[in-house]
């Protein structure tokens, strides 16, 4: 029958064992000026999986190209574990990935310089379409799709395992929180070796059947030039590309033609989100999660959108507070405490940790996310920030740095800020805020704050810095702050 032949045609050589992570239909991805519609995309990544077949697990050098997505998409095909690898990682990263994961196979465009040692290389491009991967079945649900390393803010990154089922359940949900549909085209500019560009920015596109233009970098022009000009209504970003392009009025007013702004990966300062509103008349959806859960928290398209708040738990999700002592923390929006996460599809573990990934576990099975929130009476969870760094003993006062950043971000002249605890004698730790600003002294930032915080949270020292550390994900490595102290 016609029908069936055609159908078949336009399915790719191997649809069928991607079908539980990428869906039946449409989606294309555009990246570095190459598009490739989904046909062609599974075409190619057949042709990696007949090569990799039966590996242990792949190295990806997943540089902003469709060549990463045809490599991560090959290697879900195979069902082999998939790694990818930050192009610009310096050696001891690379060292340290390509040793812990144990990738037998590094896939790469070819002509990539991949430094000394390490896996041989399989050029991404040249290989030749591949029925081969059509005729296996699908890998199981539970198996073991991506190892993602963590973005390493607070220690070495580590190797997260994750499911096929894990990824199609978050992308599912976000969708429905989203309103993502077909008809949405995504854009992004992030990194493609970590959740957020990759899982939810290649992987999420194709699931949902949605186009993906990626910006190469996330810059504010990019931006404003995919929504006028490619249609853009779905905008992924960290919190620094929402910054930039509230500090460049002219992209951001081209922002109007946008449906949802997305942020996450990091906090979203409250003073962004008002001058982003300001400037796009977008309310930003702010989404919470880590490399471990995936997305767990989400404002939704349909709702209320509450600066400095991510919102509720999607479907499948349950969380709670706890105190360090493991007692339960009650859920009235202003007592904080770890925030606690049960998932259907649960945190898969730390690959080659297992005392790590036992240790992040509670007695009765949640999963210890590290980070402290607050859960309102209503539902609306806020994050405080991590237990590790961002929350300050001082003179038997717990301070969260987010409020403190928040007060000192409100001043016009500030352009970032970090605050962190440094040791003091009397107080154990004092509140201590590292600046970005321009013709501002110390003395009037700690004035402008003194207006907006209680004494104790007041920075007792600000440095004013040139940058601030920053990791691949823009995120503020705060265990570095340290070194920007003269
Ligand atoms: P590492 O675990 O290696 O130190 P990392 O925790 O930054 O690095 P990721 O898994 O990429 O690695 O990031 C997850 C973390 O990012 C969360 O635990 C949380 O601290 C932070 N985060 C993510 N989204 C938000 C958000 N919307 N608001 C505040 N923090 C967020
Ligand atoms: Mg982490």
């Amino acid at each position: 029958p016609v029908g069936w032949a055609r159908r078949k045609r336009r399915r790719g050589a191997g649809e069928r064992p991607v079908r539980d992570l990428l869906g039946e239909t449409g989606g294309a991805v555009r990246i570095a000026d190459r598009e490739l519609p989904r046909e062609e995309l599974l075409d190619r990544a057949s042709a990696v999986a007949a090569e990799i077949a039966g590996a242990g697990a792949v190295a990806v050098h997943a540089t902003a190209s469709a060549e990463t997505a045809i490599a991560v998409v090959g290697g879900l095909m195979a069902g082999v574990p998939v790694v990818p690898l930050p192009p610009d990682s310096g050696p001891d990263e690379r060292a340290h990935i390509l040793n812990d994961s144990g990738a037998a196979l590094l896939l790469a465009a070819r002509g990539t310089d991949t430094g000394d040692g390490g896996p041989p290389l399989i050029p991404i491009d040249d290989l030749p379409a591949s029925e081969a991967a059509a005729a296996t079945q699908g890998p199981a649900a539970d198996a073991t799709a991506l190892i993602l390393y963590t973005s390493g803010t607070t220690g070495p990154p580590k190797g997260v395992m994750i499911s096929r089922a894990a990824i199609a359940a978050a992308l599912d949900s976000l969708a429905e929180a989203w309103a993502w549909t077909p008809d949405d085209v995504l854009v992004h500019g992030l990194p493609l070796f970590h959740v957020h560009g990759l899982v939810l920015g290649v992987l999420g596109p194709l699931r949902v059947g949605s186009r993906l233009v990626h910006t190469g970098r996330p810059r504010p022009e990019a931006y404003a030039a995919a929504a006028s000009e490619d249609g853009g209504s779905l905008f992924f970003g960290v919190p620094t590309v929402w910054s930039r392009l509230a500090a460049d009025p002219a992209s951001a007013e081209a922002m109007r033609a946008a449906r949802l702004l997305v942020s996450g990966s990091a906090p979203l300062p409250v003073p962004a989100f008002e001058r982003l509103e300001a400037l796009t008349g977008h309310r930003p959806v702010e989404r919470y999660g880590m490399t471990e859960t995936l997305i767990t928290v989400s404002a939704r398209a349909d709702g209320e959108r509450r600066p400095g708040y991510v919102g509720f738990p999607l479907p499948g999700i349950e969380t709670r507070l706890a105190a360090e002592n493991g007692d339960a923390v009650p859920h009235d929006g202003e007592t904080p405490g770890e925030l606690h996460v049960r998932a259907e599809h649960p945190f898969k573990g730390y690959l080659n940790r297992p005392e790590a990934t036992a240790k992040s576990f509670t007695p009765d099975g949640w999963f210890r996310t590290g980070d402290i929130a607050t859960i309102g009476p209503d539902g609306w969870h806020r994050i405080v920030g991590r237990a590790s760094t961002d929350l300050i003993k001082s003179g038997g006062y717990r301070i969260g740095a987010g409020e403190v950043e928040n007060a000192l971000l409100a001043h016009p002249a500030v352009r970032e800020a970090a605050v962190a605890g440094t040791p003091h004698d009397d107080l154990g730790e004092q509140v201590t805020a590292y600046v970005v600003a321009d013709g501002v002294t110390e003395r009037q930032l700690i004035d402008f704050v003194a207006g907006r915080l209680s004494v104790h949270k007041r920075p007792r020292v600000v440095h004013l810095v040139g940058a601030l550390p920053r990791n691949a994900m823009g995120k503020v490595v705060k265990t570095r702050l340290g070194d920007l102290a003269p």
